[in-house]
C-alpha cells in the first residue's frame, strides 16, 4: 500500500497519534520547562536574598573600618611623628595601631608621602577620614578597612552558601570558585555562566571605595540539574500515557476496522449474488445504522432481482404467446384474447379487456376478458374514453386504480378506433417498464390484427366478384356442393335460380362498357336485396348469376325468382352521361334438387341453366321452371 494512501485502520491511528500522542508530548514539554523555570526562579529569589545579606556585611565591614579608625585619628604619639616629619616614628606608630585594632591602614600625609600597613590591596569596605592635630589642622587622611577581598568573600561563601567573587576596578580580587577567576561573567541580573562544567546564575552589586576605587561583589548560585529521579517518574508516567493512548488507539481502530470488514466481506458476497448474508446490527450506533441499511439494501436487491427475473418470465411467456398466435392464424377475436392476457400477466394486472367495433359503423363492444373487468369498469372505461379521444395510448388513475389502455388499429386516415386493449390493476400505478411492455404488446398485437384483416381481405377476394361483390364462379361451385351435400344429408330440398340480363350486348354497344358495368352492379344490388340470410348470390359469368337457395322447392325458387325480375324491371339507371334513364330486364330459370332429373349438383345447374335457355327462346323477361 503507498505510504500516502494509508489503509482505513493507519488513518485510525495517524489521527490518534494528532491528536493524542502529539499534545501530550507537548504537554510534557511544556511542563518539563515549567519545572526548570521554578528551580531558576527558586535559585533567583536565593541569589536576591545572598546579595541582600552580602550587602549587609559590606556595611557591617565598613561601620567596623570606622570604628577601627576612631583610636587611630585620636592617636597623639601618631600626630606627633607627622608633625615631627618623623617618616620611620610615623610607619612604626601606624604598623603598630593597625595591629591593635586588626585593621589595615594607609595615611597620606599632605597628599605626597604615603605609609601603608601590608594587605592593603586587598583591604575591601574602607572607611576614610582626615587626619588633625589637637588644634584642629588637618595633617593627612588615614584610609581603614578591617577586611580583605578573600576573607570576605570567603565568609559569604560560608554564611550564604553561594560562590562569591570580589573584583576592584573590574579585575579579580578573590573567588570562593577558582575555577571562576578568569571567567567573564556578564552584568545583568540572572545571567548565567558556564564555569568548569557547571551552570551558575549571577548576581552583583557594586560598592565605592573612599580611593573612588569600584569594587564589585558577584554572587554565583549553581544551577543543581533537575532531580534525576523526578524526572525519570515524569517520563515514565508520559511513556505510560503515551502507551495507553496507543493501545486505545490499537483497540479502537480495530474495531473499527472489523466493523468496516464485516460490511467489506458482506458487500463482496452480495456482489456475487449471495444474498443470505446479514450484517449485525445490534447497538445503535453509526454502524448498526449502516449495518440495518445494508440488510435493507441487500432484500431491496434482492426483492429487485426477483422482481426482475419474473417479469423475464412473463416477457418470454409473452413473446412465446404471440408468436403462437402469429402461427395459429388466428381471427381477429383470437388475437384480441391472446393480447388482454399477454398484456395482464406481462405488465402484472388485476384484469384487462379488449372491445372493437364488427364494422366500421358499429358501437364498441366487449370481446376478449381476463380477470374480472366489471370491478374495474370505471377506470378501465375512462382510459378507453382517452383512447378513443386521442386516438393514441392513455394511462387513467382513479381512486387507488389505474389501467393502461391503447389502440390496436384506426380507421385509414381517419379518427374511428376499431380496437381498444386495456389492463388495470387496484394496488399501485403501473411502472415505466410496465407501461413500455404494455405498449410493445400493443403495437405487436395492432400487427396481428392488422394481418389478420390483410388475411380476410385476401380471403374475400378469392372467393368475392370484384364488380358486384357477389361470390365468384369458384365460390359459387363451392357453395354449391356444400349446400347440396347438406340438403342430402338432412333429406332437404334446395333451390337454384339462373339469370341472363336480357340484350345485354345491346347496352354495352349503346352506352359502352361502364354503363354495362353498372347495371351489373344494379342487378346485383337486387339480388342481395331480396336474397334472404342464407341464399347466397353468385357472379355465374358475364352477365350471368344465380342464386342457391338453401331449404327452397321448385315454388319457392320460382317465386323468388320472379320477385327479382319484378325488380329488375322496375330499376331506371340513370344514364352515366346524365341524360335519361336505362330500362333492363332479364330472364331467369327455376330449378329444385328434387324436381331435378338427376338430383345431384350438376343436374340441378343443368336443369335451371336449360330453364333459363328457354326462358330466352320464349321471348326474354320471363321466369321458366325447371321441367
Ligand atoms: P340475350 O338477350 O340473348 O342474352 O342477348 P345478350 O346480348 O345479352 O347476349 P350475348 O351473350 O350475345 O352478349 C353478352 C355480352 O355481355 C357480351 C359481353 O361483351 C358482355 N359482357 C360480358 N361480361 C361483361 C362485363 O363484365 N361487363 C360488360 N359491360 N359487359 C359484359
Ligand atoms: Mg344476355
Ligand atoms: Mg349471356
Amino acid at each position: 500500500m503507498p505510504l500516502l494512501q494509508p489503509s482505513f485502520r493507519g488513518r485510525l491511528r495517524l489521527f490518534f497519534a494528532v491528536i493524542v500522542i502529539v499534545p501530550i508530548i507537548a504537554v510534557g514539554v511544556v511542563l518539563f520547562q515549567l519545572l526548570g523555570g521554578t528551580d531558576n526562579f527558586r535559585l533567583d529569589s536565593g541569589l536576591t536574598k545572598a546579595q541582600v545579606g552580602a550587602r549587609n556585611a559590606y556595611a557591617q565591614d565598613r561601620r567596623d573600618a570606622m570604628a577601627a579608625m576612631t583610636p587611630i585619628l585620636r592617636d597623639v604619639p601618631l600626630a606627633t611623628a607627622i608633625d615631627g616629619k618623623d617618616n620611620e616614628e610615623i610607619q612604626r606608630r601606624l604598623n603598630e595601631l593597625a595591629r591593635a585594632n586588626r585593621a589595615r591602614a594607609v595615611l597620606t600625609v599632605n597628599g605626597v608621602d604615603t605609609f601603608a600597613t601590608p594587605g592593603t590591596d586587598e583591604a575591601i569596605a574602607a572607611a576614610s577620614a582626615e587626619f588633625q592635630d589637637t588644634s584642629g589642622k588637618t595633617l593627612g587622611r588615614v584610609t581603614v578597612s578591617t577586611t580583605d577581598a578573600d576573607a570576605y568573600a570567603n565568609d559569604i561563601a560560608r554564611q550564604l552558601e553561594v560562590g562569591v567573587r570580589v573584583e576592584r576596578d573590574g579585575g579579580v580580587l578573590a573567588s570562593t570558585i577558582p575555577r571562576a577567576t578568569n571567567t567573564r561573567i556578564p552584568n545583568e541580573r540572572g545571567a548565567e555562566v558556564e564555569v568548569g562544567g557547571t551552570d551558575y546564575r549571577t548576581t552583583a552589586f557594586t560598592a565605592t571605595e573612599p580611593n573612588d576605587s569600584q569594587v564589585t561583589v558577584r554572587l554565583l548560585g549553581e544551577v543543581t540539574p533537575p532531580d534525576r529521579s523526578t524526572t525519570a517518574i515524569f517520563i515514565g508516567v508520559l511513556i505510560g500515557f503515551l502507551a495507553l493512548a496507543f493501545v486505545f488507539a490499537v483497540i479502537v481502530s480495530r474495531t473499527l476496522s472489523s466493523e468496516v470488514q464485516r460490511l467489506l466481506y458482506a458487500a463482496q458476497r452480495l456482489g456475487r449474488g449471495d444474498f443470505s448474508v446479514q450484517v449485525p446490527t445490534e447497538g445503535n450506533d453509526e454502524f448498526a445504522a449502516l449495518g440495518r441499511e445494508f440488510n435493507k439494501m441487500a432484500a431491496e436487491l434482492e426483492r429487485r432481482l426477483e422482481e426482475l427475473r419474473r417479469e423475464r418470465g412473463r416477457l418470454q411467456d409473452a413473446i412465446r404467446r404471440v408468436g403462437e398466435s402469429f402461427a395459429r392464424g388466428l381471427d381477429r377475436v383470437g388475437v384480441l384474447e391472446i393480447v388482454v392476457q399477454t398484456a395482464v400477466d406481462g405488465v402484472g394486472g388485476d384484469c384487462g379487456r379488449a372491445t372493437m367495433r364488427r364494422r366500421a359503423d358499429a358501437p364498441m363492444e366487449e370481446v376478449a376478458t381476463t380477470g374480472d373487468p366489471g370491478l374495474y369498469h370505471r377506470v378501465l372505461h375512462a382510459a378507453e374514453a382517452a383512447v378513443m379521444d386521442a386516438g393514441e395510448a392513455a394511462e387513467i388513475s382513479l381512486g387507488g386504480t389505474s389501467a393502461l389502455a391503447a389502440p390496436l388499429s384506426a380507421t385509414e386516415g381517419g379518427d374511428r378506433v376499431l380496437a381498444i386493449v386495456s389492463v388495470a390493476r387496484g394496488d399501485r400505478n403501473f411502472s415505466h417498464a410496465e407501461r413500455e411492455l404494455f405498449s410493445y404488446l400493443t403495437s405487436q398485437a395492432a400487427v396481428s390484427v392488422e394481418n389478420v384483416d390483410l388475411h380476410e381481405t385476401v380471403q374475400r377476394q378469392a372467393v368475392t366478384d370484384e364488380l358486384t361483390g357477389l361470390f365468384n364462379h369458384r365460390r359459387f361451385q363451392e357453395v354449391m356442393d356444400a349446400e347440396v351435400e347438406r340438403a342430402r344429408r338432412y333429406d332437404q330440398e334446395m333451390g337454384l335460380i339462373m339469370l341472363d340480363i336480357d340484350n345485354f350486348k345491346r347496352v354495352n354497344d349503346t352506352y359502352g362498357h361502364m354503363q354495362g358495368d353498372e347495371v351489373l352492379r344494379a342487378v346485383a344490388r337486387v339480388l342481395r336485396k331480396e336474397a334472404r340470410e342464407i341464399d347466397e348470390p353468385a357472379r355465374y359469368g358475364g352477365e350471368e348469376m344465380a342464386v342457391a337457395l338453401p331449404q327452397t322447392d321448385l315454388a319457392g325458387a320460382f317465386n323468388f325468382a320472379e320477385r327479382v325480375r319484378k325488380r329488375i324491371e322496375e330499376l331506371e339507371l340513370p344514364l352515366l352521361d346524365g341524360d335519361g334513364v336505362l330500362k333492363v330486364t332479364a330472364s331467369f330459370g327455376a330449378a329444385s334438387l328434387v324436381s331435378s332429373p338427376q338430383s345431384d349438383k350438376e343436374g340441378l345447374v343443368a336443369a335451371a341453366d336449360a330453364a333459363l335457355y328457354r326462358a330466352k327462346r320464349s321471348g326474354k323477361n320471363r321466369t321458366v321452371k325447371a321441367e
